[in-house]
Order: structure tokens, then C-alpha cells, then sequence
């Protein structure tokens, strides 16, 4: 069996013990995984203390740290298909995802790579005469990342990325479902030539996570994950009081008005629910279908979804893989079984494969006349699809706000104005209008409620990695006068 080391301080390290990593598509272990003890994990933070105020990267210049990051970035699409195949191994995501995704993560290295030396300050138009006064934008110190077991490379470069262009440093605690990929990505990253302790990656579960997010020198927290561990991780930043960034889960409505292009909206509804084998925060689960073509939509839907080929996740020609866990798939289980008891009809799919392996076959769930179901208010992080239809615009957007998610929408119809009044309608991070799944370093992603709050990807990611400092500075000779009176 394949066996992985942790890295702290730049070194590669076996844990205090070991456990095994399952292959999703098997089921069985396939390798062994460093578990992170207590002392692991302070040790990281303290590398990664250390690294924060060593002269080697607090004087560093941004374009130094810049060119790091694009030393890192082409080392990522240097070996990308090795990464790939490592994430496809360990968490059953098919290969024809990850070889994409894995190499357009270099892209968000490389977009953060050339924001680090463009985080600027200000100068204040300040309202008196002898003085000038200006803002630096310092990084806001050690943060600690976590990240769940999907799209690791990804959810850790929004993260990384912004982190160290701003200048901090960073502990992150690798998925204990499917770590692989990110034990082998501090492989890459120790080749690029940053100082040691900028970047730790340990791994283990939840005692390990809530070690490090309450850890006293831990300044920010970004966590990725489901919005039941997202309150264990504010309660644990009670101990440190750090920031947090949090992205979270989403029930996102994918709406369907009358005068859509219904082909490229069935495309761009199977791109949303069963790509990534429904193992997506942005996943469009909810169909929010006008019902003059509810029926049409969902015959086409239909015949779609039984045609997607249930394969092994590192065939090419795979297109939906086993869910990552046992867990998931019981999970999926339990809660259609729950919608079908509140009256939700079964479309396709719902029965597990009787295959090795935790495969679940794309489902749909026809939700009329159910509006209580659960599959129209929970995430099932699985390849499941609710439907339910409207009459008029005001019922679109009712259906669509009704969940306490905020992360995605999607929106489809050739209605301009329309269009428009339900973008600002819709209460969503992001809205994709006659498209969906579509994502760019260049764009903030991120939600408000049960999704979380803060964002990655663009400008905006870096500045949360940064807090500011107002510099005064007396440009008087004379003596400062009346002590007493507050200038
Ligand atoms: P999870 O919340 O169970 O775990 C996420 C991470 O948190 C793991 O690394 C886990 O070890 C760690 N963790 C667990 N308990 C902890 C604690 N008490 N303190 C600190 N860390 C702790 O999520 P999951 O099941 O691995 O992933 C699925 C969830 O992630 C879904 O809800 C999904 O929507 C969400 N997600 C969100 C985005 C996004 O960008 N918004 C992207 C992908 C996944």
C-alpha cells in the first residue's frame, strides 16, 4: 500500500499514527494516511508562527512572493495528470474532471500570483493640515484552512493562493476523506523554493480540525465544508478570535422559464446536478420549472439521465463515479426515502447499484404537490434532483429564496428584462444566466446564509487574507501644542 507523510516546517513527516484511505470505486484500503496528533498540529502552527515574522518572507517583497507563486503554478500543470489521477484514486471524482480541473487550478496560483504586488494601500485626503495619513494593507498573519474531501487542489487553492499573496502563512488541515492529493501537492509545493513553514498540510478529522481553528496563534480561519461542522469552527474561532471565512453548502434553484432554449437547458441542468457525481457545493438541485414545459423539460431530462455512463473513475469515458463515502450514499438513501413518504415521486433512479463500491445512479424526485419533502430543503451532496413547478415570475422567485442557502442559481430564459428583474430577485452569491458551473480565478465566489459568508476567487479573496493599519504622520516643526485637547 501506497504510504503518505504530512508536511510541517518543511519537512515530511509520518503522523503520530496512520489510518487507511478507502478507494471509493472498490471500497477497499488502498492507502495508509498520516493522522495529525495535538503536537502535530501545534507544531505547524508554530512553523508557520515563525515563518510569519522570519525576514526570509515578512521582507520578501509581494513580486518576490508573486514569482513564487508562479514557480508554484507551473509546477502544478507540470504534474497535473499525476495529481489528477492521485484525487480521482482517493475520492472516486472521475478522471475527466480532475485532469481539467487540476490543471486550471495553475491558473488560480497564477491569477493570485499576479495580484500579490497589486494589494495597495491608501492615502487619505485627511481633514487636517500637518498631517498625513495613509493605510497600509498588512497580512493578517498564520491561517488555518480546511477543506472537505471535494475538488481538495481547488477549494485549497482559493485559499493558498490569496493567503500567501498577501504575505501570510498557512496550516491546512487536508480532508481525512481522500487526503492523496493534497499530501503529494506539499510535494510540488516544497519544489518551488518558498521559505520553510509558509505552508504546513497535516491531516486527520474533526479533533485535529477543532486543535488547529482554536489554536491562540491562528489569526484567520477558511473553512470549506457543510454548515453543521461551519458552527463548530465559530465556536472554536470563540477561543482565538479569528476571522473566519466560511463556504458552505447550497440547495441551489436552477430556474427554467417557458421561453428558455430547453436543449441547452437540459444540458446545463445535467451539467449542474450530476457533473462531479452531485458532489458539489453549486450543485443545481432544486429545477424551478415554468409548468407549461415542466413535462417536456423532464422527459428530456429523463432520457438524459438514464443515457449517463456509470463507470469507474479513472475510465475517460466515465461520467458519473461512485460517491466518496459509504456515509453519502446511505445519506442519499435515507432522505429520498423520507421525500417519497411526504408524497415525492421517483422519476429515475433512488436505488443504490448493486456494485462494489459506493455508486448511486443520477435520480430525479418529482416534488409537485410535496412541498414539505425534504429533498427540496437538504443538501445531499449526491447526484439527486428535486423538481418543482410555477405559474408566474413571483412564484419563481418565492420557490427560489425559500431555502436559508445562498450560493448559486441558475437562470434560463431569452426574456431580457425579465432576466434582469430576477438577478436582482434571486438571493444568491452567484447567479448564472443561460449557464451554470461556470467558475474563473477572476471571479468571487462565495454565498450569505446557510452558505456562509466571505468569498474566493478575485480581489476580494486576497483582501480577507489582509488587515489594514492607519499610519499617522505629524508634518509640523513646532511643537505639538495643547496636550490636553485631543487633535
Ligand atoms: P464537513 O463539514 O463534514 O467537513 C469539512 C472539513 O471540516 C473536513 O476537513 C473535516 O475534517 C473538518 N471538520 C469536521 N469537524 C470539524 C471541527 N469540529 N472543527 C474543525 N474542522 C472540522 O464537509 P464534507 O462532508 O467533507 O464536505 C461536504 C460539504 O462541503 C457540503 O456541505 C458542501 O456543500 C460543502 N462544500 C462547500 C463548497 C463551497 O465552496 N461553498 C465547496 C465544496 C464543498
Amino acid at each position: 500500500m501506497q504510504i503518505f507523510q504530512q508536511y510541517i516546517d518543511g519537512m515530511f513527516l509520518d503522523g503520530s499514527s496512520q489510518f487507511d484511505s478507502l478507494d471509493p470505486a472498490t471500497g477497499a484500503p488502498w492507502a495508509k494516511m498520516p493522522a495529525a496528533s495535538v503536537a502535530d498540529v501545534s507544531r505547524a502552527v508554530e512553523a508557520a508562527e515563525r515563518a510569519f515574522f522570519s525576514p526570509d518572507w515578512a521582507l520578501m517583497t509581494a513580486t518576490a512572493r508573486g514569482k513564487l507563486l508562479m514557480r508554484l503554478a507551473d509546477l502544478i500543470a507540470e504534474n497535473a495528470p499525476r495529481l489528477a489521477e492521485l484525487e480521482t484514486r482517493d475520492t472516486g471524482k472521475i478522471i475527466r474532471e480532475t485532469s481539467a480541473q487540476i490543471a486550471y487550478v495553475a491558473e488560480y496560483y497564477r491569477y493570485y500570483a499576479g495580484l500579490a504586488d497589486k494589494i495597495e494601500g491608501a492615502h487619505l485626503p485627511i481633514d487636517k493640515p500637518d498631517m498625513e495619513v495613509w493605510l497600509r494593507r498588512e497580512p493578517i498573519g498564520v491561517v488555518a484552512a480546511i477543506v472537505p474531501w471535494n475538488s481538495q487542489l481547488f477549494l485549497s487553492a482559493v485559499k493558498i493562493g490569496p493567503a500567501l499573496a498577501a504575505g501570510c502563512t498557512v496550516v491546512l488541515k487536508a480532508s481525512e476523506e481522500g487526503p492523496a492529493p493534497m499530501l503529494e501537492f506539499a510535494r510540488i509545493f516544497d519544489q518551488a523554493g518558498f521559505p520553510k513553514g509558509v505552508l504546513n498540510i497535516v491531516t486527520g478529522g474533526p479533533e485535529v480540525g477543532a486543535t488547529l481553528t482554536s489554536h491562540p496563534k491562528v489569526a484567520h480561519v477558511a473553512f470549506t465544508g457543510g454548515p453543521e461542522t461551519a458552527r463548530h469552527i465559530v465556536r472554536n474561532s470563540a477561543e482565538n478570535l479569528a476571522s473566519t471565512s466560511l463556504e458552505l453548502g447550497g440547495k441551489s434553484p436552477f430556474i427554467v422559464f417557458d421561453d428558455a432554449d430547453l436543449e441547452s437547458a437540459v444540458n446545463a441542468q445535467v451539467s449542474g446536478v450530476f457533473a462531479a457525481t452531485g458532489q458539489s457545493c453549486v450543485s443545481g438541485s432544486r429545477l424551478v420549472v415554468h409548468a407549461t414545459i415542466k413535462d417536456a423539460f423532464l422527459a428530456r431530462l429523463k432520457e438524459k439521465a438514464e443515457a449517463i455512463v456509470i463507470g469507474a473513475p479513472d475510465d475517460m469515458a466515465t461520467e458519473i463515479g461512485p460517491l466518496c463515502t459509504l456515509r453519502q450514499r446511505d445519506n442519499a438513501l435515507a432522505l429520498i426515502a423520507q421525500s417519497v413518504k411526504q408524497g415525492a415521486k421517483l422519476v429515475t433512479g433512488g436505488v443504490a447499484l448493486e456494485r462494489d463500491g459506493f455508486y448511486f445512479p443520477p435520480t430525479i424526485l418529482d416534488c409537485d404537490g410535496a412541498p414539505e419533502a425534504v429533498s427540496l430543503s437538504q443538501e445531499f451532496f449526491g447526484p439527486v434532483l428535486s423538481v418543482v413547478s410555477f405559474q408566474t415570475e413571483a412564484e419563481a422567485v418565492e420557490i427560489a429564496n425559500s431555502t436559508q442557502f445562498g450560493l448559486a442559481s441558475g437562470l434560463f430564459t431569452q426574456n431580457l428584462t425579465r432576466a434582469h428583474r430576477m438577478i436582482r430577485a434571486i438571493r444568491a452569491g452567484i447567479v448564472w444566466v443561460n449557464t451554470y458551473r461556470a467558475v474563473s480565478p477572476i471571479a468571487p465566489f462565495g454565498g450569505h446564509g446557510l452558505s456562509g459568508h466571505g468569498r474566493e476567487g478575485g480581489i476580494e479573496a486576497a483582501l480577507d487574507y489582509t488587515k489594514v493599519k492607519a499610519v499617522w504622520l505629524r508634518t509640523s516643526d513646532e511643537p505639538i501644542p495643547d496636550p490636553f485637547v485631543m487633535r
